[in-house]
């Protein structure tokens, strides 16, 4: 979802690597669960979570859609974002908090029960990516994370995604191709953005996934479906 910021007001002003050591760890989140209520706007999926979702879980993704998913229109595509409307009283401790819009994937005890395959923006947080010509970077959103005292960790190891180099160009071919469709979503005839949306949600979220099979090879023949 495109974002368009001045990055000082967001972030700590620099562009980091995947290499580079940054001030995230948070012990777990120990206590805290604040960015799992009520962010539900943020917390779009690709096609990445959703195979990763699906191996993980052992769920179609109509099963996903029906318990955790809700489909919303960022910047004129259609896409699936995490559903934030279970009402659930979380316990830290000797603490009690209601919360009305919980993610659907968060427990009683304020855990992601998902931790494993949660998306990519939960793994991301409080990273965002600044993309540019040649690919992307990333910021660190400091203020956007509750806790003060986080322990340096490199980027790389942060996002817990296995073939790295491989996610790493294929979120820029994601990001290239819808960028592609959203610069144009304004200007362009109805009918048109109908099909191009349709299109995306049958390619790349409602045809399940092989998820014995890597994912890049099947991301690339979806691409080459709505390619033409
Ligand atoms: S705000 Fe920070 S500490 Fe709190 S749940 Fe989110 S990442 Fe964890
Ligand atoms: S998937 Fe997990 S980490 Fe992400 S918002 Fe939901 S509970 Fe939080």
């Amino acid at each position: 979802m495109k974002r368009i910021v001045n990055i000082e007001d967001i972030s700590d002003g620099r562009t980091y690597d995947a290499n580079d050591m940054v001030k995230l760890g948070v012990e777990d989140c120990n206590g805290c669960h604040a960015c799992c209520c009520g962010t539900g706007e943020t917390l779009n999926l690709d096609p990445y979570d959703i195979y990763r979702l699906e191996a993980g879980l052992g769920l179609d993704f109509r099963q996903l859609f029906a318990g955790h998913l809700e489909l919303r229109v960022a910047d004129g595509v259609i896409m699936p974002f995490l559903r934030m409307d279970k009402e659930l009283t979380v316990t830290h401790g000797e603490l009690k908090v209601t919360e009305k819009e919980a993610c659907t994937f968060l427990n009683e005890n304020g855990r992601c029960s998902i931790h494993d395959h949660r998306p990519a923006i939960c793994r991301l947080f409080p990273l965002g990516r600044l993309y540019e010509e040649s690919g992307h970077k990333y910021i660190l959103m400091e203020n956007e994370c509750h806790k003060e005292r986080r322990i340096k960790i490199k980027i790389k190891k942060w996002l817990e995604t296995p073939d790295f180099s491989k996610y790493d160009a294929y979120i820029d071919t994601w990001h290239g191709f819808i960028t592609g469709i959203t610069d144009r979503a304004a200007a362009m005839p109805e009918e048109e953005l109908k099909s191009i949306n349709k299109a995306i949600l049958e390619n790349f979220y409602f045809t399940d996934y092989d998820v014995n099979r890597d994912f890049y090879g099947q991301f690339q023949e979806r691409m080459k479906n709505v390619s033409h």
